[in-house]
């Protein structure tokens, strides 16, 4: 018996339930990834995905396997191979975008007609989205901490086995990996490998984790959000082994919450959680100073460069940036929510439009009227400045905390700060 497993955004060996269960009840194993140009993806993800899977390659060729590597329409291409190796069964782990689930009915469909078995496995969650539902009814949890007590008291899936050794039929054509970028900058470098390098470095660090997690100038968080992302590291063996620590394996549950929001909302990308207050000014200008980070305030334009540079943005700056935009300056949390989703390594629909929401008051915080005031948020984590001076070169003369107030500063080239519509925004004294 043959069977394929359809990876997608599980791409690694360890604990992934699609890959293990083709392995399980099959003597021939295809594993296959299919590079589909319509996903929505910026230039970054592309990149860190063409290190995943020459990792994953190069993993599976030492089980004596291979990845197989398609272009097109996943779906098309997994039935077409199916057919020129006589699979019957066809593995994916099951994903809750709208396009991932589009994709997946349209597997279903095609599965049937040709009568190939269709298995959809867990593997992107700790708790698959839907397994949870509140007692009072509902498809989803819409507010985060019963959801987390629920989760904490939920039973996990059993650790998939690692394959040992994976057989292909015979003659298959791998298919061709693009050749590794020539630099990959100061972005980090996808795969199961490079996720495991940061798993380790990151582990004896998780006892500080609860007081250093909101401090961005500080290596106090994991950085595993692109390897969770697409899937190097398995959700459930992270939670297992951050145990000790709540506050991380809380985060963790923040993304698993998002995940059963968006299942349960297809069109997190477009329409608010929450009706009402959903009312935006156009400014293109404005929204091009803070795309560029060239807002006039040291903490906001710090976090636009270091994502524009890196890929990625410390959790707490993420915040402020994307109030900044909302609260501050009044426009569309969407077109925030495009930058961030375009340029993040991390970036995804349930995670990305869930936390965008979240901040513009129009999702599932308990608290939507809530302000980040930029000035005071900048003092209070980022109190040497030394964050600020890291992503914005200009005010490196500037010692300490005094970084964050350059209007305060006479004689420093630097743009005076975006004002926003509201009276009660936040303008300096
Ligand atoms: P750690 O602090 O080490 O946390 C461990 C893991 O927990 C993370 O890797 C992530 O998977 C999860 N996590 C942490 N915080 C959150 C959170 N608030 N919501 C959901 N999961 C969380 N995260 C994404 O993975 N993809 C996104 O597209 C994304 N967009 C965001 C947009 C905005 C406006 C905001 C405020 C947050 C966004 N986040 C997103 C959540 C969070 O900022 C990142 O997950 C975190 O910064 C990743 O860094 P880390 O791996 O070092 O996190």
């Amino acid at each position: 018996r043959t069977a394929i497993a359809l990876l997608t955004r599980d791409l690694r060996v360890r604990d992934n339930p699609a890959l293990a269960l083709a392995c399980a009840d099959a003597e021939r194993v295809v594993p296959l990834f299919v590079r589909d140009p319509t996903v929505p993806a910026g230039a970054n993800r592309w990149r860190f995905l063409d290190g995943c899977l020459a990792d994953l390659r190069d993993s599976l060729r030492a089980r004596g396997g291979d990845l197989i590597i398609r272009r097109g329409d996943p779906v098309a291409q997994a039935l077409r191979l199916a057919g020129e190796v006589g699979a019957t069964k066809i593995t994916i782990a099951g994903d809750v975008s709208g396009f991932a689930r589009r994709r997946e009915r349209r597997l279903a469909e095609e599965c049937e007609t040709h009568r190939v078995a269709l298995v959809v496995t867990p593997g992107v969650t700790v708790i698959p989205p839907g397994a949870l539902t509140p007692s009072g009814g509902g498809a989803s949890y819409r507010v985060f901490t019963p959801y987390w007590r629920a989760w904490s008291a939920a039973t996990w899936r059993d650790p998939s086995p690692t394959p040992r050794r994976i057989t292909l039929p015979p003659g298959l054509d791998p298919g061709d990996l693009p050749p590794p970028p020539p630099s990959a900058g100061r972005g980090a470098v996808g795969g199961e490998a490079a996720a495991r390098r940061t798993l380790r470095a990151f582990l004896p660090h998780l006892p500080e984790y609860a007081d250093e997690h909101d401090i961005p100038a500080s290596p106090g968080t994991s950085r595993l959000s692109p390897y969770l992302r697409f899937g190097c590291l398995s959700p459930r063996e992270l939670a297992g082994l951050a145990g000790g620590s709540a506050e991380f394996v809380r985060q963790l549950c923040w993304r698993d919450f998002f995940y059963q929001v968006a299942a349960a909302f297809p069109r997190i990308r477009t329409e608010p959680l929450r009706s009402g207050g959903d009312v935006w000014r156009v400014d293109d200008d404005a929204f091009e100073a803070w795309r560029a980070g060239l807002t006039g305030v040291p903490i906001v334009d710090a976090g636009m460069r270091q994502l524009a540079a890196e890929g990625w943005m410390h959790n707490r700056v993420r915040m402020i940036t994307a109030s900044f935009l909302t609260k501050h300056l009044g426009l569309d949390w969407r077109r925030g929510a495009g930058v961030f989703f375009d340029l993040l390594l991390d970036g995804d629909v349930p995670n990305n439009y869930g936390n965008w929401q979240w901040v513009a008051g129009v999702g599932n915080d308990t608290k939507p009227y809530r302000r980040f005031n930029p000035v005071r948020q900048a003092h209070r984590f980022d109190p040497s400045g030394d964050y600020v001076r890291r992503y914005v070169p200009e005010l490196s003369a500037v010692d300490g905390g005094a970084v964050h107030e350059p209007w305060r500063l006479p004689g420093l080239r630097y743009p005076a700060p975006l004002r926003g519509p509201s009276p009660a925004a936040w303008l300096p004294d």
